[in-house]
């Protein structure tokens, strides 16, 4: 019953999409996806996004705004009415006066724009911008839905036995040794290994690990479900497939089902299988940060990302929730805590991570582009004379409580450092040997000395034109353009 009233409502989602298509036609509408992983910058971008549009003012490589062409962007009520509206005018309002970063995205959000535009003959028309903005950890969700409750602790558990989290997941591990699936089904026990297996996917988010594919996507980002049943499970070491009857094993079954029907399914239905286009922003640079095992974690969790908007899988996952993207847009944010002549080579690095992860799709359905780029640019570039030479640097107001060469800031004091260089060949840092890393100072145990500092928001940034950014022109341009035209 429960999945005959699944199928129904898939397929009424499905109608709905097709008739939203139709729709489109005479009032265009484009949706955008705004996604990854926590902190990868998906409110900023979002922020600095909407405030170039209604705001316009130099954008030299976004053509529409360049050459006059789009007359005006204004905010309109949302089609969802069950979709919390992204809260653009608070984020604002945080950045520019209380010079700090909004907080982030913890769930999905809307917000609708209409932006007015003169098409190469001259003539007026509107085109209807939808953002989602939504957590990535939900997206490395949808190979679950194909997956038994014993297919996913298999893989569950191989990861975390893996060597670069063995040693952060062993008390997890302990739980699991002390929990066998045969035994009764019982609560507290039930509670006990899920806590610790949420544990120990938030301890491989730290700054220090930096892992990226870290399913249930709800574990790390609960959304409006924190606590709740559907969350209170774990992979268990199981014996056989399928748990018998009242066992513990059972229960957690139950519940992976669960989760899959009430949390991952409905999401994929109503959010992103009606998605068009896709922004895909990736923090490379914390993963740089944590080294070697970090990068190759996050290149796993990026294949994962990219294998969602994958087509021509013919499991009925893939031909429901799918969407028809067209364009997926992959950018590695923050680039200004780099110094410019590091900018294209830090492209470079995430172009690596995602060449590769596109070399193992079979298919390709979207146009698929790599930028680097700053949402808001809280740095500026100076020479430095430092020792008789002068110097690349740059220039901001590192975020307070950050150590680095015995230094503690304040998060007030405006000072000149010396970024971290990225090496010219992307390849180095993939080296299995992590040859690459060398040179490159990383976070250690307790003494944690990032080379990528975090930079407050600058001062002053709401004047006539964009906020001060790196590179978002270009990011509009492919998304955008040439719908606005
Ligand atoms: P989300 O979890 O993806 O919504 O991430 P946020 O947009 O909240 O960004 C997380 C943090 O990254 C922010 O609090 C900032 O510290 C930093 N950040 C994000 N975008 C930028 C940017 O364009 N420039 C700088 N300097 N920092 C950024």
């Amino acid at each position: 019953m429960a999945l005959f009233t699944e199928a129904m409502d898939d397929a009424r989602i499905a109608l709905k999409t097709l008739a939203d298509r139709v729709d489109g036609i005479a009032h265009p509408t484009l949706r955008l996806g705004v996604t990854g992983l926590s902190r990868a910058g998906k409110t900023i971008f979002t922020t600095a996004l909407i405030h170039a549009l209604t705001r316009g003012g130099r954008l030299p490589v976004f053509e529409p705004m360049q050459s006059g062409r789009i007359a005006g962007a204004e905010l309109q009520p949302q089609p969802d009415d069950a979709v919390p509206r992204f809260a653009y005018e608070d984020h604002l309002k945080t950045l520019a006066q209380a010079r700090q970063w909004p907080s982030s995205t913890t769930r999905v959000s809307e917000l609708r724009l209409a932006i007015r535009y003169a098409t190469a003959r001259g003539r007026t028309r509107t085109l209807t911008l939808d953002l989602v903005d939504y957590p990535g950890e939900w997206l490395l969700d949808l190979p679950l839905l194909d997956m038994s409750y014993a297919d996913f602790a298999r893989h569950s558990l191989a990861l975390a036995r893996a060597p670069a989290r063995a040693e952060v997941a062993a008390p997890y591990l302990a739980a699991v040794a002390s929990a066998p699936p045969q035994g009764p089904a019982d609560e507290t026990q039930a509670r006990e290994v899920a806590a610790r297996f949420t544990r120990y996917l938030a301890d491989c988010r730290t700054e220090r690990l930096a892992m990226s594919l870290l399913p249930p996507g709800r574990f790390l980002m609960p959304g409006d479900l924190e606590g709740s049943p559907a969350l209170t499970f774990a992979p268990l070491d199981l014996a056989e497939e399928t748990p018998r009857a009242g066992t513990l094993g059972a229960m957690m079954e139950r519940r992976f089902e669960a989760y899959k029907s009430a949390v991952v399914r409905p999401f994929f239905r109503n959010h992103f299988a009606r998605l068009d286009r896709q922004i895909v922003l990736v923090d490379t640079l914390s993963a740089l940060n944590a080294g070697p095992a970090a990068l190759a974690d996050l290149e796993r969790a990026l294949d994962g990302i990219l294998a969602a908007f994958r087509t021509g899988r013919n499991s009925l996952v893939s031909t429901l929730f799918r969407p028809r993207v067209e364009k997926v847009l992959f950018a590695a944010t923050k680039a200004d805590h780099l110094h410019r002549s590091s900018h294209d080579r830090l492209e470079a690095v995430l172009g690596r991570l995602v060449e590769r992860a596109r070399d193992r799709a079979q298919e390709r359905g979207a146009a698929l582009d790599v930028v680097a780029l700053a949402a808001i640019r809280a740095t500026r570039e100076a020479r430095v004379r430092r020792d008789g030479h002068e110097l690349d640097a740059i220039v901001g107001t590192p975020e307070p409580g950050q150590v680095a060469g015995g230094h503690v800031f304040d998060g007030i004091e405006e000072m000149a450092v010396f970024p971290g260089d990225l090496p010219t060949d992307p390849d180095a840092l993939f080296d299995p040997s992590g040859a690459g890393f060398r040179g490159m100072a990383s976070a250690q145990d307790g003494d944690v000395d990032f080379r990528f500092l975090r930079f407050r928001p600058p001062p002053g940034i709401i004047g006539d034109g964009p906020l001060p950014h790196i590179r978002l022109d270009r990011a509009l341009q492919f998304l955008l353009a040439d719908r606005l035209s």
